[in-house]
Formats: C-alpha cells, sequence, structure tokens
C-alpha cells in the first residue's frame, strides 16, 4: 500500500486517475497541498494555501473540486456546522474533537467510540461523532501543593 501522506505530484496524479478524476494542474496542487499531511482545512484556507504559491484560483474552482474529491472519496468532508465545512486528508473512518475554546480539530480513533445502544431500524453505512468541548486547563496549584 503506498503511503497515506506526502505523495509525489505524480502519485497525486495517479490517485486522482485511480478515482476517475481527471487530474489538471490545479486538482493536483489542490490535492497535493491537502494530503501533504493529516489535517481539516476549510475551503478559505486551501484557496489561500494555493493563491500564496500559484496563480490565483477562484473560490469557485476550489469548492468545485473540493466537492468532486470529497465524492470520489480523496478527502472526506467534515460539517461541523452550516457555515463550518472542512477537507479532511485522513480518508479512513474516524471521530473528531472540536476544541471550543480554539476551534481546532482533532481526529479520535473510530475504535475510541462505542455505539450499541442506537435503535435505528437501517443498514448503517457510515458513523461519524464530532464532540465539542473545552480542554480542562491544568491547575497547578494541584500539581505542586
Ligand atoms: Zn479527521
Amino acid at each position: 500500500m503506498s503511503k497515506l501522506y506526502g505523495k509525489s505530484k505524480r502519485e497525486i496524479a495517479e490517485l486522482l486517475r485511480s478515482k476517475d478524476i481527471h487530474p489538471t494542474a490545479q486538482r493536483i496542487e489542490m490535492a497535493w497541498c491537502l494530503l501533504s499531511r493529516p489535517q481539516h482545512l476549510s475551503a478559505d484556507e486551501i484557496r489561500l494555501m494555493l493563491n500564496q504559491e500559484y496563480e490565483q484560483v477562484s473560490q469557485a474552482t476550489v469548492y468545485n473540486n473540493l466537492k468532486l474529491f470529497a465524492k470520489k472519496g480523496v478527502v472526506q468532508e467534515l460539517i461541523v456546522s452550516s457555515d463550518r465545512i472542512y477537507y479532511d486528508s485522513n480518508p479512513n473512518p474516524h471521530h473528531h474533537f472540536l476544541d471550543l475554546d480554539t476551534g481546532k480539530i482533532e481526529d479520535i480513533p473510530n475504535c475510541a467510540l462505542q455505539i450499541s445502544q442506537m435503535n435505528i431500524n437501517a443498514c448503517i453505512e457510515d458513523v461519524s461523532v464530532i464532540v465539542k468541548g473545552r480542554r480542562k486547563q491544568l491547575d497547578l496549584e494541584q500539581v505542586h501543593p
């Protein structure tokens, strides 16, 4: 199996082709940025990353390509709320922790969460949980009384 992150641009082009996506230069750049490491990026963040180093890419182009990537399983779409959508470079099933103080999103391994008491009469294909919370501050007085 090829590595998940840090693929070369040639490998990215092959990945896109294997997902039935025509590998245009722009799409290769986008996927290369996204898949460089485990991360959760908004469409705006991806557009800013692209525009820093390459030609100006329109918001519509970025948005359309991200939708295509998500549909074809290159990235996962993570909908935190209607105005906060992220693109996740980890294609494997997993859950998330959203730190409400920093806005940072972290992965929670799939095995860390068990969902057993659901009474849903359906064939469940995917479960994605977003845990929202605030990190507990380390109380120094308790550590050093
Ligand atoms: Zn994730």
